[in-house]
């Protein structure tokens, strides 16, 4: 059987812990052929992110019509989209091409704190892409600044019951469903905050489709390797969808999938090092 189609639209990661060479990497470790489509081309290691070369709109357009005219797709993942032209060209391509699943991780800012989408893309990542998405899988930074954008107040986390408000509120900006990544808020058990984290901590992750909301908790991993979690994840659950899973057990395991892949990370680098892939 022809194995599942996945086209990624995303920025390359030198470094090859994130962007599309994660995702290349995690796609294929799930029996799945992946077409890599670059917004954008980053100078970058574990350490940082140094330089950012943008990729034209209309040759990236070439890139998404020469894989999907040929090749057809299953499933498209979207990850850094770079630029509100960028955003543009990716709607009408995904609305020309009739992309039926799509999975959409709104990076915005890098664990180190480069910004990989200029604010002012914010609007039209919101408005535009997020009604086409099958899953939307911001973090917490990111769930708040797309709910502030929308002209939502501060939305406090005290309890791991808040992250069940932000999944709502998020789902009601367009998304079938929205997987809220609680890797930034470990929790203790009886569910409050835990202010230093440690490892008897847990992760929740919120999702929230279809009246359904399930989270799925995790033990926190103190580790310094989690660059490219937030894509390896969200290119595991493409793979998942492009293998013909339902939204639920797709993130149920791609969630796995990277709780594993943090574990036996590889320990490269110096700084915020890359998951261990081929797990
Ligand atoms: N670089 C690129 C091209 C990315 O797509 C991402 C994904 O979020 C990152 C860097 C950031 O990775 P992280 O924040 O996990 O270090």
């Amino acid at each position: 059987m022809a194995p599942g189609r996945v086209l990624v639209i995303a920025g390359s990661d030198s470094s090859g812990g994130a962007g599309l060479e994660a995702d290349q990497k995690v796609i294929a470790a799930h029996g799945c052929y992946a077409m890599t489509t670059t917004t954008a081309l980053t100078a970058q290691n574990t350490k940082g992110v140094y330089d950012i070369h943008h990729v034209p709109a209309d040759f990236l357009r070439k890139q998404i019509d020469a894989c999907i005219d040929d090749i057809g797709v299953d499933v498209v993942k979207t990850g850094m989209l770079a630029s509100a032209g960028t955003i543009e060209v990716v709607v009408k391509a995904l609305v020309d091409h009739k992309v039926k699943t799509l999975v959409v991780d709104p990076v915005m800012i890098a664990t180190t704190g480069a910004q990989l989408l200029p604010s002012e893309s914010l609007q039209g990542l919101r408005t535009r892409l997020l009604p086409l998405a099958t899953i939307l899988t911001p973090n917490i930074p990111e769930a708040r600044l797309l709910l502030a954008d929308a002209g939502y107040g501060h939305m406090p986390i005290e309890t791991s019951s808040d992250l069940d408000v932000i999944a709502r509120a998020v789902q009601e900006l367009g998304p079938k469903w929205v997987l809220i990544k609680g890797g930034h808020c470990p929790f203790r058990s009886d569910g409050t905050v835990a202010r230093t984290p440690d490892e008897n901590e847990i992760i929740v992750n919120v999702l929230y489709g279809e009246g359904q909301l399930i989270r799925i908790q995790s033990p926190y991993q103190d580790s310094r390797n989690t660059h490219g979690t937030g894509c390896s994840l969200a290119s595991a659950i493409a793979s998942n969808l492009a293998k013909g899973m339902d939204v639920v057990k797709a993130v149920r395991d791609g969630c796995r999938y990277v709780e594993a892949a943090i574990k036996t990370a590889p320990g490269l680098g110096g700084g915020n090092g890359p998951l261990d892939h081929f797990h």
